[in-house]
């Protein structure tokens, strides 16, 4: 096993091997590309594609983005900057019941926040780096719908019609079923097959026009029926279906359906290496076929794109269904879509994930077709490698009890005395500068570095023992109060003097213990919010278990703290290493400065243990 720092550096996969031999050969050297696709036609005469690859991310917008994607995301757009080439950002908008515009913002934010672009510079205006009449904002949009190229897939299609390639049959939807056999059995031929490409023609523009009602007929590609493949059954490529798009409205009642448009999607948008997972393996020859056909037919021009396929991103104790994450906020087991326990890229940038963590995560669970599970505890490693060398540390106690330093006004001549203490933004950069925070004679500390009777091993607060305030004093415990059911109200101790951190007798005591605090009047209460793992097993769903049956009781548990004044002043979505309990973020929404409100992404250390 690498170690995690020799990880880090991209291994190659066998995307990168297939991509690195088609540029050596100059597979796709010959394109031309007009910018807008849509129209095969406009590559007639187009300049030569600037891109040296093209790859896609082609999103439906029925739900949200999850960790699987980011996956997706980071491996298409990776290629495309690793390469020299351009990645889309297309929607796959070909099924009007189910896509939403809520949806279609919510991936555009997704992909912008993981630090991915779809503007390319303008290939016509580009000139020389460095040029001065180089126009520096001249860029293109890779941005692009499915919907948007309805027109072609519709003329595409009645060229099958006319070529013998394709036929509507009338069967119902039952009968069809019936008729494609299964594994075993060879599927037989539909009694509409062999209608002339003119009766197939004027029935197609019959159920363009709406001469036909939802389910009466359908497209089918022509092909063969008794194929071992089923996906080669004369696969459906159209339907009638009477519903509103969101993109195109009511101006189309019949569908294209995804295996036929999104080949052509590809295509048009000249895509050269078409990656997705591994549950199209079977469907590679349709896509073949079909995009092999239209070229043929003079629709389409090579080099087509080609597909490749990989094994999807599973995460344990995660679960990436749509459907059921949908179940997980319609039944208010979460608060919604984004959620900080969701692994929906919304949910985990809420929790406080940063996008280099996923990144480094998606990067490190490579890139297959081997498949297997990714550890959940990899993406709290991945965190702690982004945020460690970087983040500002922070004190804040979570579970408060009072200590009282009962020699203060005795040593400093007046309780309201206060000792200035400071200590570095980051231990490891001197550059960032220091926080400044004061010592008073009440302060919190947490409730658990007191004993009244130490286990063995304790070193921290007990009656006779000796302990370091952190960035400040040495201190000596006296004892405790406690209230009448036994509870401790107050942990009492005195300051041992000229022991000051940062002074010259700072090292003259030797203490074995050093504890975290803040001054009682010189914090702020705050909201503390501590996520744990949505799930306690580590494939929720596998062999069609109720997921909702291992749902995590701890997920979240809220507690009031005490913060030091950086947290509770800083903006919202600033993450900080809050020393010895782990990565915190300002929550994104409920945040404000003087009101602070923190989600823990993760502890310091991996702790999980299985339940
Ligand atoms: P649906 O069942 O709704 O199609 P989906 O997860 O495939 O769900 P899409 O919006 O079609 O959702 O996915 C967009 C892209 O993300 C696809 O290319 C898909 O293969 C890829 N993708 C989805 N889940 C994963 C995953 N777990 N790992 C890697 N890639 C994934
Ligand atoms: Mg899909």
């Amino acid at each position: 096993m690498n170690s995690p720092k020799e990880a880090a550096a991209p291994a190659s996969n066998f995307l990168r091997h297939i991509v690195e031999r088609d540029l050596k050969a100059g597979t796709y050297a010959a394109r031309t590309f007009a910018g807008t696709p849509g129209d095969a036609a406009h590559h007639a005469g187009a300049p030569p594609d600037p891109a040296r690859i093209r790859t896609r991310f082609p999103p439906e917008p029925n739900g949200y983005l999850h960790i699987g994607h980011a996956k997706s995301i980071t491996l298409n757009f990776g290629l495309a900057q690793e390469y020299g080439g351009i990645c889309h950002l297309r929607f796959d908008d070909t099924n009007p019941e189910k896509e939403e515009q809520e949806y279609v913002d919510a991936i555009i934010d997704a992909v912008r926040w993981l630090g991915f672009d779809w503007h390319a510079p303008e290939p016509a205006l580009a000139g020389e780096p460095g040029d001065p009449a180089r126009p520096q904002e001249a860029t293109t949009s890779h941005l692009y719908f499915a919907s948007d190229y309805f027109d072609f897939m519709y003329r595409a299609a009645e060229a099958l019609v006319d070529a013998g390639l394709a036929y509507v049959d009338e069967q119902s939807a039952d009968e069809i079923r019936a008729r494609r056999g299964d594994f075993a059995t060879p599927g037989q031929d539909s009694p509409f097959r062999d209608r002339t490409p003119a009766e197939n023609l004027a029935r197609l523009r019959q159920m363009k026009a709406g001469e036909l009602t939802d389910g009466a007929a359908v497209l089918r590609a022509r092909l063969d029926m008794t194929s071992p493949n089923i996906n080669l059954r004369d696969p459906v490529i159209y339907r009638i279906k009477r519903a509103t798009h969101h993109n195109t409205g009511d101006r189309w009642c019949i569908y294209p359906m995804y295996a036929y448009a999104h080949p052509i999607e590809d295509a048009l948008e000249n895509i050269t290496h078409s990656i997705c997972t591994l549950e199209f393996e079977d469907q590679r020859p349709w896509y073949d076929w079909l995009l092999d056909k239209l070229c043929e037919l003079g629709l389409l021009a090579q080099p087509r794109p080609h597909q490749y396929e990989f094994a999807r991103l599973n995460v344990t104790y995660v679960i990436t269904s749509k459907r059921k994450l949908k179940a997980l906020v319609d039944e208010r087991i979460v608060a919604g879509w984004d959620d900080p326990r969701m692994p929906t890229i919304a949910g985990l940038r809420r929790r406080g994930y940063t996008p280099e963590a996923l990144r480094l995560m998606c990067e490190r669970a490579g890139t297959s077709k081997a498949g297997g599970w990714t550890e959940y505890a990899s993406l709290d490693a991945a965190l702690r490698d982004d945020l460690d060398p970087k983040a500002p540390r922070a004190m804040a106690v979570l579970d408060p009890v009072e200590l009282r330093l009962t020699n203060w006004a005795a040593l400093f001549g007046s309780e309201a005395h206060r000792e200035a203490c400071h200590a570095p933004v980051h231990p490891q950069k001197p550059e960032l500068g220091e926080r400044r925070f004061s010592l008073g004679p009440r302060l919190w500390i947490e409730r658990d570095d007191f004993a009244e009777v130490p286990a063995k091993g304790f070193f921290r607060l007990f009656p006779g023992n000796r302990v370091r305030l952190k960035y400040g004093y040495v201190i000596e415990c006296s004892g405790c109060e406690k209230d009448a059911a036994g509870q401790v109200t107050a942990v009492l101790a005195s300051v041992v003097p000229d022991t000051k951190s940062g002074t010259p007798g700072a090292d003259a005591i030797k203490v074995k213990g050093t504890i975290t605090w803040v001054g009682a009047d010189d914090c702020a209460p705050a909201e503390v919010r501590l996520y744990d793992r949505l799930f306690s097993e580590a494939q929720p769903d596998a062999g069609g278990k109720d997921f909702k049956a291992s749902l995590n009781p701890g997920s979240l548990r809220i507690v009031t703290g005490y913060v030091e004044a950086v947290l509770a002043n800083a903006a919202a979505e600033q993450r900080f290493q809050i020393e010895r309990h782990g990565y915190f973020v300002t929550e994104r929404h409920d945040h404000a400065p003087g009101k602070p409100v923190l989600n823990r992404i993760a502890p310091l250390r991996e702790t999980w243990t299985p339940k």
